[in-house]
């Protein structure tokens, strides 16, 4: 089968096809030839996956799915959360974002935060949504090089290590957006006659 992943995101594209069994193809948004930006103007991370799925079903893609993350952090309150990508402005860099949770997390010691992923998946005309989240701490300075977003200062519960300094795929085994995915391959096993 093949899907449009909805997402102009080239490390999550790579992530998410690495899980994937080989009868699952991702035809990503370049493959399409499409660089505009997609909506995502709603308060939740859920509302915001539904709103990337539907723009490009209702452009015509039959079998779609779209992804939104967040970083929700314990003590600011579940921030950024849905404003993971634009937390320090409008220019989604992920340096600026991060330093910024550090700076707002200066002296705090409740370092506890989340990783939330909702996928949006059209299957036959109708809308169906898997969530993935994985526990964590944030620490004192970014560490590691691999991956994406606000993985150098996230430290999965249960290691001592955080996602930038593992790789895709002992990433993929753990995280928000694996579980997400396992959801959605489980899904689609089912619906197989
Ligand atoms: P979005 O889901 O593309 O809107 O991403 C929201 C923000 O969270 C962006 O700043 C991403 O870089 C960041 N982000 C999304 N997924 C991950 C992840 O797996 N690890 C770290 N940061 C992420």
């Amino acid at each position: 089968m093949e899907f449009v992943f909805a997402t102009g995101n080239q490390h999550k594209v790579d992530e998410v096809q690495a899980m994937l069994p080989q009868s699952i193809k991702i035809i990503s948004l370049k493959d399409l030839g499409f660089d505009g930006e997609l909506p995502e103007t709603q308060p939740t991370i859920e509302g915001n996956a539904k709103q990337k799925a539907e723009y490009l079903f209702h452009q015509g893609e039959e079998f779609v799915f779209a992804e939104d993350t967040g970083l929700e952090i314990e003590a600011l309150n579940g921030e950024p959360g849905v404003k993971s990508a634009r937390y320090a402005g409008e220019a989604k860099k992920s340096e600026d974002n991060m330093q910024l949770v550090l700076a707002n997390l200066k002296e705090i010691t409740n370092r506890k935060a989340r990783f939330k992923t909702v996928i949006a998946l059209f299957y036959k005309s109708k809308l169906h949504c898997f969530e993935g989240i994985l526990n964590g701490t944030i620490i004192d300075e970014p560490s590691g090089t691999s991956g994406f977003g606000y993985d150098p200062i996230f430290v999965p519960e249960g290691s001592d290590k955080t996602l930038a300094e593992i790789s895709k795929e002992e990433k993929g085994a753990i995280s928000h957006r694996g579980k997400a995915v396992e959801k959605l391959v489980a899904f689609l096993k089912e619906q197989q006659p």
